[in-house]
């Protein structure tokens, strides 16, 4: 990964500073309903306030095609405004006059939030001219917006282009915790991988049996595994069309030396339902009505072996169908372990995915996991090996 500036190295003292945030919160008539992406980028916000500088944050809001007032950031700027304890100015527009004035108008310490930037077809185009509209309204641009690192848009990486480019608090951590994960780990490194299907997981495995000493592979994606091995999986969800791909990823991690861990047995019901009758059987004896649903017993304990022998674990999916009790079963054990490792300074523990936040949130352990991403996507891409263009741009800036 390249390197990058931090807010330690800005001058922000005076200076009108562009910072990207993610601030695409859920709302439900108007309110905001979770404000923990404006809780992560509050620490940036408050930090280049209180050291005189003048906040100017720009952000997306849902995916609208052009000016739509059901989009508008306006509600969330007083939503910004409350969690930060003073007002936060407002600007109908992200460029022009009208965004001119309100920055303008900002003293130093004070904060104001932009527009939708999607509000403009630029923006998702990196249309240079609509960067350099928002270049005029800053003079050093702060990205603390990870979680839109992964779209190369205007205002995630056309601006840092233009102006002197940081990374935010919050991008700093993020970018600092996925260095520990993959990059410069703590050896050996267990990634556990789990989910509901191979096809949108390749290119993650392709890369991470490169870069691992043992893959744990559990949830539906492993019953494609196991049945491209002739294992009897029964009415298991599972992608047999992709038989093929699941033998070519098991024979690269051979030439990497990576262990592959699958399921030795595994918890069967008939049906796809919270507490549907279930019993667990062994691979060999599968019933050809079952249907996979969690991990099994031995294979929960061999689980907790490579959590025990790795330095480092970096998680995305769960080991079975974790909404439905009890086959969250295995998924909750894992968690918990990996947890009580990492609270005794034995492992540096790395989760990342919708899913897999539910899931840590489920046990009760996501506070004791060394970083737990919420930045979907961009936290795929990261572990698919992928240079995410917002990132890349930092350090050009
Ligand atoms: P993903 O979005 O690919 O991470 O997949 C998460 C989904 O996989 C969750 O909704 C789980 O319920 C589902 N899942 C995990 N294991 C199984 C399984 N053995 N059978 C069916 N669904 C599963």
């Amino acid at each position: 990964m390249t390197s990058f500036r931090t807010l330690d190295e800005a001058p922000v003292k005076g200076q009108r500073v562009l910072v990207r945030v993610d601030i695409n919160v859920p709302m439900e008539d108007g309110r905001v309903t979770d404000t923990t992406r404006i809780d992560r980028v509050m620490p940036t916000i408050r930090e280049i306030a209180d050291r005189g500088g003048k906040v100017v944050l720009l952000a997306h809001f849902g995916r609208p095609k052009g000016p739509d007032p059901k989009e508008s950031l306006k509600p969330i700027a007083k939503a910004v405004g409350h969690v930060l304890g003073k007002s936060v100015a407002f600007a109908e527009d992200c460029i022009g006059e009208k965004a001119a004035q309100a920055v303008a108008a900002l003293p130093e310490g004070g904060v104001l939030l932009l527009e939708n930037t999607r509000f403009h077809a630029g923006e998702e185009k990196n249309d240079p001219d609509f960067a350099k509209a928002l270049a005029k309204l800053g003079d050093l641009y702060v990205n603390d917006a990870f979680s839109a690192a992964h779209r190369a848009h205007a205002s995630t990486e056309g601006l840092a282009h233009l102006l002197p480019a940081y990374a935010g608090r919050s991008m700093q951590a993020e970018l600092e915790a996925l260095r520990k994960g993959l990059e410069k780990p703590e050896r050996p490194v267990v990634a556990i991988v789990g989910g509901a299907k191979v096809s949108t997981k390749i290119d993650l495995l392709e890369n991470l049996v490169s870069k691992v000493e043992a893959l744990v592979i559990g949830g539906g994606m492993a019953n494609t595994f196991l049945h491209a091995q002739g294992v009897g999986i029964g009415k298991s969800l599972a992608e047999r069309e992709l038989a093929a791909t699941a033998l070519r990823i098991l024979s690269a991690a051979q030439e990497k030396n990576c262990a592959i861990i699958l399921p030795v047995d595994a918890v069967i019901a008939s049906k796809f339902e919270a507490n549907a009758p279930h019993h667990a059987y062994g691979l060999d004896a599968v019933p050809s009505e079952g249907m996979i649903l969690d991990v099994g017993p031995q294979s929960i304990e061999r689980i907790k072996g490579a959590i025990d022998s790795a330095a480092t674990v970096v998680w995305n999916g769960p080991l079975g169908a974790f909404e439905l009790s009890p086959f969250d079963h295995g998924t909750m054990v894992a968690a918990r372990h990996a947890a009580e490792r990492t609270r005794l300074g034995r492992l540096v523990s790395i989760a990342g995915g919708g899913d897999t936040v539910a899931a840590l949130h489920q046990a009760g352990v996501a506070e004791d996991f060394t970083y737990v991403s919420t930045a979907g996507g961009a936290f795929l891409e990261w572990l698919e090996g992928k240079e995410l263009p917002g990132v890349k741009a930092l350090a050009a800036g």
